[in-house]
């Protein structure tokens, strides 16, 4: 099992470095957002595939650009870190091969495709996630087309099933629509509808009132943690979104377990 996790490790790494090209093209609306050459920010020099090992190349250059030696955000790391922990954390959800040295010991087609499933919906999570803690909004290019795509697999999946999907997508819609209407848009914004909107497709609606729940809760604490330690004011704005991509996650790999637990505490 050790061997396929450290492979997964290193690919989901790969797609993370990928990514923070991607939220930097988008927002400079760069052509070419999925090709063309990486390049350093400051001394703009073409990087050379040494140079683009995830994780690898940032702690052997000690976070500085190889050329001009100017330091590169810690944001490049984590997002490759995060990936990485995407595809290892869905692997063991959906263990769909194990293989040794010198065999492929086990495959299984259907877990694969749920497997890919999972991790491209949290790939485009992880990217709101990025970039609506740096630049305080999410590109629809990220939310528009994944909602689609949960809509048409839901379709396909036993859950959670077409009744509840809609439910879901209409009740996390109206949910943060009615928040961004009675604020607005001071509390919220039309992305983080969309996000609502995805989470309740994915989930259906029950799954989605715990997700949400999950989202306020570490919302509350990384926010206090943020006003104690004076990293924000109660001014500043704070995106909502990364809160609810987190409690999306949690819900993902723990949602089962901890409906159970509350179930068995009440029962
Ligand atoms: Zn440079």
């Amino acid at each position: 099992m050790i061997l396929p996790i450290i492979v997964l490790f290193i690919i989901g790494a790969a797609f993370g470095s990928f990514l923070s090209v991607v939220i930097y093209r988008l927002h400079k609306e760069k052509k070419g957002i999925f090709f063309g050459k990486s390049e350093c920010l400051y001394c703009h020099k073409h990087l050379k595939w040494s140079d683009l090992i995830p994780v690898v190349s940032y702690l052997m250059h000690l976070g500085k650009c190889a050329h001009c030696k100017k330091p590169i955000h810690i944001s490049y790391l984590l997002l490759e870190l995060v990936c990485g922990l995407l595809f290892v954390s869905f692997y063991l959800v959906y263990p769909f091969f194990t293989f040794n040295f010198d065999a492929i010991i086990f495959f299984d087609f259907i877990l694969l495709l749920k497997f890919i499933y999972f991790v491209f919906v949290g790939w485009i999570l992880i990217g709101i996630l990025f970039y609506d803690t740096k630049h305080l909004e999410i590109p629809e290019i990220f939310t528009l087309p994944t909602i689609l795509l949960i809509f048409v697999v839901g379709l396909f999946l036993p859950e959670p099933g077409l009744q509840s999907m809609v439910i879901g997508g209409a009740l996390g819609g109206l949910f943060f629509g009615a928040q961004v209407w009675i604020s607005k848009e001071k509390w919220l914004g039309a992305g983080d509808v969309q996000v609502g909107i995805l989470m309740g497709l994915l989930f259906g609606w029950q799954l989605l009132i715990l997700a949400v729940l999950i989202s306020y809760i570490i919302g509350s604490i990384i926010s206090i943690a943020l006003l104690a330690l004076k990293k924000v004011t109660p001014k500043s704005q704070i995106p909502f979104a990364p809160f609810l991509v987190i409690g999306t996650f949690v819900t993902l790999l723990f949602g089962d377990l901890i409906l159970d637990i509350y179930l068995n505490s009440i029962f």
